[in-house]
């Protein structure tokens, strides 16, 4: 369980102006930059992939904490994948932010 498995960085398409970044390596609370504060603290697979499908999703929420404010949040992927077993690639993943009781934030980006 560490914060190399979130991507740093996800993208949201702003109008006109194309992707805008949100970084991952700061606390989405308080806005601290020093990425060596966020904890992930857990792990949980939402929705797990079926191996034998042609098309999967898999869900899996990290419980980020920040030893700058205390606060903590999770961060829900959603990866979607293409094909099944050996074949399978991963198209991409929608990341959104959750409080630790499960209500949805909003849509942060995809990688
Ligand atoms: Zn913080």
């Amino acid at each position: 369980m560490s914060l190399s498995e979130i991507p740093p960085k996800v993208y949201a398409m702003v109008g006109t102006r194309g992707l805008h970044p949100i970084s991952l390596r700061e606390c989405l609370r308080c806005g601290c930059n020093d990425s060596s504060k966020l904890r992930v603290v857990d792990k949980r697979v939402v929705l797990k992939a079926e191996e034998e499908a042609d098309a999967a999703k898999e869900v899996v929420e990290y419980i980020i904490k920040c030893e700058s404010c205390g606060e903590s949040y999770a961060l829900r992927l959603t990866h979607v994948y293409s094909g099944a077993g050996d074949k399978r690639v991963r198209i991409t993943t929608f990341v959104h932010l959750y409080t630790v009781d499960g209500v949805e934030e909003g849509w942060l980006g995809n990688y």
